[in-house]
């Protein structure tokens, strides 16, 4: 299984999903890809970006942390609320941005 990234906040114990961590190098990424493989870029996605733009409103001012899957301390932050989640009880992005006026 591959890593998936998210954006926390651990103020209000939610993250939001930003993809697999495509590596530049061994020690940086070049960006994030959150759908299946040959779609949009999440940057060329409406969907992802509106979604994103509004956690960033949303946490203003919050301690926000890009978290990666296989990080030790992972165990805590998957049991936050995940927006962008297709499991039961999750909130998907097109219900998280609707009717948002950013
Ligand atoms: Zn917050």
């Amino acid at each position: 299984m591959s890593a998936s990234a998210y954006m926390v906040c651990f103020s209000c114990r939610v993250l939001i999903a930003l993809g697999k961590p495509v590596m530049k190098d061994a020690a940086s990424v070049d960006h994030f890809h959150l759908e299946e493989e040959g779609s949009l870029p999440n940057s060329e996605n409406p969907l992802i970006t509106k979604s994103l733009w509004r956690f960033l409103a949303e946490h203003a001012g919050h301690p926000l942390r890009v978290k990666s899957s296989y990080e030790p301390d992972f165990e805590v932050v998957s049991s936050f609320s995940e927006i962008g989640s297709d499991e039961v009880g999750g909130i998907d992005l097109g219900g998280y941005v609707d009717g948002w006026s950013g």
